[in-house]
């Protein structure tokens, strides 16, 4: 789990547990995730930043240099995110007051803010394959190449795994929502479960509340959404004319396919004892990548925490991309049938590059397709988020937490920086933000606000 280090400013699942009075006890992954790539390409990416480094120059020695440039401007964009106190970039005089105390690291990130991985990679790294492994590490963040990927974004991640490193929470990353679940009711909120909101409720404009299935209504002063912005505006608004800005977002961002999910508990003899926890799987062909069930992630928590399994067993989770269509208006029969068939390669796939005897070790396995996260996640085609629908400018065009309806905000994947956890709690930060400054609790000026709305509304029309 990314963020959740006991160090920096990027531990944002850290902080948030504290600013709620809880504390999950960890347990340090030493490999963020071991690639498994054409032509018997092998690399991990160790905790140690210095053993990374190590790795991947023994793969490729001629690129030494340019793996060192590429990587420390990685370094640079993170140290600069690092050392701010991160809230709202809608909010302009926090804004103009972290400029006054860092202008030199606010510079640093309004550079990269249009640039993506890719370009920066091909500055300083010749070798096709390398670039294809800058891919690789790109794509297991975007579900896009790194040409597609905001630099920003990536150098998040590439940096934090080494940094604060990836901890594992003990009894699983359930745990975090139910330790924030806790602590939010501990002091003094509530929380409805099982509550599906169906509509948005809006009064001459403003949104002041929301419905749910059963019919129950709610009202606030503050309307946030969590589903994503296709799904807050097409379904939830339904019936609204769509916002321009919303026009805006949706020409310069697709859905990401889902994914078909396999969770399976195997006899634990199957591993051997020094396996990773994470893997990442493409077998021959670089260009099948971004291909639907082109890849394989997988992970085994039980080889972190061993108390999550019974003795003896290991839980695996497998995930490859899969768009929704191929599992639209299937009979059940069909439906059940092809969830097999297909799951049945993709563990073929994984004995053959991986654990021999692994089909025959499985105790327990079940399916899950793009239907499934649609279904339990309430996310339009059960998209793994957004995605650009051509090269973006980096993350210029992604919106942040206030909608052109007055009263409602959106935050999650589809809101600035986009998809991932660590990205995720960013955005969730940034929108309390704006949001105290706007019911009084923080200082605001609309003066001001209006001037810095309109910059960006101005700027997202570049991307
Ligand atoms: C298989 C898989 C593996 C991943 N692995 C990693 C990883 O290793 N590291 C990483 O950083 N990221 C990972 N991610 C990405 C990360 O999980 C997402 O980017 C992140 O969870 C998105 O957060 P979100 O809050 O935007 O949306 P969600 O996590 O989808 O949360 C939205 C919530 O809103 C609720 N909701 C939606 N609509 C309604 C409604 N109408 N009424 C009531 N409730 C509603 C949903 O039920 C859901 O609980 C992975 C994603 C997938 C699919």
């Amino acid at each position: 789990m990314f963020g959740f280090s006991d160090k920096g400013n990027l531990n944002l699942i850290t902080q948030a547990l504290e600013a709620v009075g809880c504390k999950m006890q960890v347990i340090p992954d030493p490999t963020t995730v071991h690639f498994h790539l054409p032509s018997n390409l092998s690399v991990r990416v160790h905790r140690q930043y210095g053993e990374f480094i190590a790795e991947l120059t023994k793969n490729f020695p001629h690129e030494k240099e340019g793996i060192l440039k590429f990587y420390n401007e990685c370094w640079k964009i993170f140290n600069a995110l690092n050392s701010l106190e991160l809230k709202s970039l809608e909010e302009p005089i926090y804004l103009f007051g972290q400029f006054f105390q860092k202008p030199l690291e606010c510079l640093t990130l309004a550079y990269y803010l249009p640039q993506n991985a890719g370009d920066i990679a091909r500055k300083y790294i010749k070798d096709p394959q390398l670039l294809s492994f800058i891919d690789a590490e790109c794509f297991i963040v975007s579900t896009v190449n790194a040409l597609q990927t905001p630099m920003i974004n990536a150098s998040m991640v590439l940096c934090d795994r080494h940094f604060g490193g990836i901890n594992y929470p003990v009894g699983g990353v359930g745990g975090i929502a139910k330790s924030l679940a806790k602590g939010l009711v501990e002091n003094g909120s509530e929380i409805l479960y099982k509550a599906n909101v169906t509509s948005i409720i809006l009064a001459q404009g403003k949104a002041v509340g929301v419905k749910l299935s059963d019919g129950r209504e709610f009202f606030a002063k503050t309307i946030v959404s969590n589903a994503t912005r296709w799904d807050t505006f097409g379904k939830l608004l339904k019936g609204e004319e769509l916002p321009k800005e919303e026009v805006n977002f949706q020409k310069v961002y697709v859905k990401a396919p889902s994914f078909l999910s396999i969770h399976m508990g195997v006899k634990a003899e199957v591993l051997p004892p020094d396996t990773d926890c994470h893997h990442f799987v493409l077998e021959n062909d670089w260009s099948r990548l971004e291909e639907p069930y082109g890849s394989i992630f997988l992970s085994i928590p039980t080889m972190l925490d061993a108390s999550l399994a019974p003795e003896g067993r290991h839980i695996l989770h497998i995930f490859t991309t899969s768009p929704i269509e191929d599992w639209k208006g299937l009979p059940l029969k069909d439906y059940e049938a092809k969830k097999e068939l297909v799951a049945d390669e993709i563990i073929s796939r994984l004995e053959k590059k991986l654990f021999p005897g692994l089909k025959s070790s499985i105790v327990f396995k079940e399916v899950g397709t793009p239907k499934t996260h649609r279904r339990y996640l309430a996310r339009d085609n059960g998209t793994y988020g957004p995605m650009p629908r051509r090269t973006p400018k980096g993350l210029l065009g992604m919106p942040f937490n206030t909608t052109a309806i007055h009263g409602l905000y959106c935050v999650g994947d589809s809101c600035f920086p986009g998809q991932g956890v660590i990205a995720v709690a960013f955005s969730g930060v940034m929108c309390a933000h704006r949001v105290a400054a706007d019911i009084g609790l923080e200082k605001k000026s609309p003066v001001l606000d209006a001037a810095l709305l309109r910059l960006l509304g101005w700027l997202r029309t570049l991307a």
